[in-house]
């Protein structure tokens, strides 16, 4: 069986509530979410995470189509702006081993990081 589970979804073999799709793309709905929008970006090859998409095959193709797949579920679904966010390896907070962006939006999404303290850059 497919172990990753985005690509199993990617594939038609888990359910998901689809949002938008290209040939390269399926933007569906967050099982959880944090925002009355968040709706995820991914590609339908596996690619484990935004720093692998230099070297991984397919990246390009599919780096076209968010771009418009983007703008076009935002008009439809944030109006008033939204937040892109992509988390990468365990520092990153990453759960999910297969690139995704996460489309926040609804409501005013609020600070970058809640309760971050300026961080020293020296
Ligand atoms: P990460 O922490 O890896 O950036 O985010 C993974 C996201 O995937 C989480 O927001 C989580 O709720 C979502 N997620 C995990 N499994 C599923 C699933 O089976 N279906 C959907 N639609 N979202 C999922
Ligand atoms: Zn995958």
């Amino acid at each position: 069986m497919e172990p990753c589970i985005f690509c199993r979804i990617a594939r038609g073999l888990l359910p998901c509530k689809k949002v938008y799709e290209t040939d390269t793309l399926l933007a569906f709905h967050d099982i959880a979410p944090i925002a009355p929008v968040h709706i995820l970006f991914i590609p339908k090859v596996h690619i484990p995470s935004f720093h692998e998409l230099a070297v991984c095959d397919g990246a390009l193709a599919w780096m076209n189509d968010l771009m418009s797949a983007v703008r076009i579920v935002a008009d439809e679904y944030c109006l008033n702006g939204y937040r892109l966010v992509t988390n990468i390896g365990a520092d990153g907070g990453q759960v999910v081993d297969h690139v995704h962006i996460h489309m926040l939006g609804g409501q005013p999404i609020g600070p970058m990081r809640v309760g971050a303290q300026p961080a020293s850059i020296d």
